[in-house]
Order: structure tokens, then sequence, then C-alpha cells
């Protein structure tokens, strides 16, 4: 398990740089907590922790204690440029310490996957003095994610679409870094369209008709509803049929998952009002 330690730039009383009508401080988060999710949902072999999880002013010192004590494998450190230029740059910690060229391998990895994933002008992979790189135990590194002082790029930092590349461009690379591998259970979901069968679904995404009614137990072929989701590829998903007696916590219990998860898999559901027959989808 590689424990990534996530640290969004600034947050709270610090806005960190302002322009255009953005702060750093709310774009690191948001790309801080993209990050998350996919790694969370996407990949396996890691644990995570985050400096924050919302808009509170977390000093630079208490960051790198936080990552310190929790024995943080790698730290990951998001930032938006200001200054004067466009692009992506990256650092690690600079001068000469023992760890220094994996500290660099490392960084390539994710460099690159930035650079790749968002298209931006690459500034280069730079070295200098920051508390996150000098004080963390771990090898880290600092992103600077665009200048949010040169019109261009901020219009990018502000579409959600755009945050996502970002994101991403951090998630594959720490997946090569460390070797996270992709999810087993992963599910990909198709959203119909005007047109679309299940024989047109199940060749635009190489699997079979028979493959899809069994990753889609009740789907109706015949009627298929635009903007319907249809589950084309991973584990087909597992329902309980809940008995006398049964509470979500029970539930969680037996099929070794937990009641937010099946929250989440269960839109809708209320759990107080657990009906016996009801279908519960438990994976
Ligand atoms: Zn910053």
């Amino acid at each position: 398990m590689t424990k990534i330690f996530i640290d969004p730039g600034h947050g709270g009383s610090d806005p960190g740089a302002t322009a255009n009508g953005l702060q750093e401080k709310d774009v690191t988060l948001a790309i801080a907590l993209k990050l998350g999710n996919i790694l969370n949902n996407e990949y396996e072999g890691h644990t995570l922790k985050f400096s924050r999880t919302t808009d509170v002013t977390v000093s630079l010192s208490t960051r790198t204690n936080m990552a310190n004590n929790w024995g943080a494998n790698y730290l990951v450190s998001i930032h938006i440029n200001a200054g004067g230029g466009t692009g992506f740059e990256s650092y690690i910690h600079n001068g000469s310490y023992s760890g220094k060229a994996e500290t660099n391998r490392l960084r390539g990895y994710i460099h690159d996957a930035v650079v790749s994933s968002t298209g931006f002008r690459d500034r280069g992979k730079k070295e200098a003095n920051f508390h996150m790189l000098r004080e963390s135990n771990m090898k880290a590194v600092l992103t600077e994610n665009g200048f949010v002082d040169f019109l261009d790029d901020a219009n990018k930092l502000k579409q959600n679409s755009f945050l996502e590349k970002i994101a991403r461009g951090h998630a594959s690379g720490l997946a090569r870094a460390f070797g996270l591998t992709p999810k087993s259970g992963g599910t990909q979901i198709h959203i119909v369209q005007q047109g679309d069968t299940l024989w047109s679904i199940a060749q635009l995404y190489q699997t079979t008709v028979n493959r899809l009614l069994e990753l889609n137990p009740g789907i109706d072929p015949d009627r298929l509803q635009i903007g319907q989701e249809v589950v084309v590829s991973g584990q087909a998903p597992r329902y309980h049929t809940v008995v006398e007696g049964d509470t979500l916590w029970r539930i969680s219990q037996m099929y070794n998952t937990t009641v937010d998860n099946l929250i989440a898999l269960n839109p809708g559901i209320d759990p107080q009002r657990l009906q016996v027959g009801d279908l519960i989808r438990v994976s």
C-alpha cells in the first residue's frame, strides 16, 4: 500500500495567488478532490490522506507534520502559478540529498502525464527550496498548474472539465510511478443516446449483447431510454434481497462493505425504511 499525501495549496485566510476572478486556494482544492476521487474509484494499491478537504487555514508546518506523522510514502503539493507566464512546471527539493535521483524519476511520471493530459506548455522540471519539499520526510513533488494571472490559463482553470484533465494527469502519473493497478471491479457506464440499441452499444465497447444483459439485470432491450445508464464493463452488480430484521449495517457486514458504500450504490434509499423483499445493490 503506497501512502499518498495530497496537499491542496493554501486555503482559508490564505487565498494564494488571485487574478481573473480566481483564487488559487479554490482551484487547488478542486483539483485535489478530483484527484482523490479518481485514485479511489479507479485504482487500487494506495491509501490517501489530505492536508485539507475544505476551505480552511492550515500552516505549512502542520501540513508537513501531518504527512510525516502519517508515514506517507509520497507527497503531492498542488498549486497554481502567477507572476507572468503560461503552462505547467513541477518542483522537487533542490540541493544534494540522498534519494534525489529517485525523487526526480518519480516526479518525471507525474510531470509528463500532466503535460500530456492538459496540453499545457511544458515549462520544465525544476528544483526549489520550498517548505513542502524540504520539510517532508518522504519523496515529494510540487506542481504549478497554469497561471491565474494569464487570461488563457485562467479561462481553462475555470472549466471543471479542464480541472478534471489536470487531476487525471496527476492520477495516471502516480499510478505509473507507484504501480497502482486499475480496479478490477471498476465499472464503465454508457449513457444511452438517440438511436442506440444494445447491439450498437455492444459494438462500441467491444462486448456482446449477452454480456450487457448480464451486466444490466432487468434491462429491456426494446425500451432503452435516452439518458439511461447502461453498465458496459466491470463486474455485474450484486444484489441482496432484504429479509426480516435486516439493517444497512447488517447487510454491509454480510457483504464486506460499508453503510456509506451501500447508500452510494442505492441512490434515494431510506435506511430507516427497508422493506422485506427490496433489492439492495451491494457491489
Ligand atoms: Zn501556491
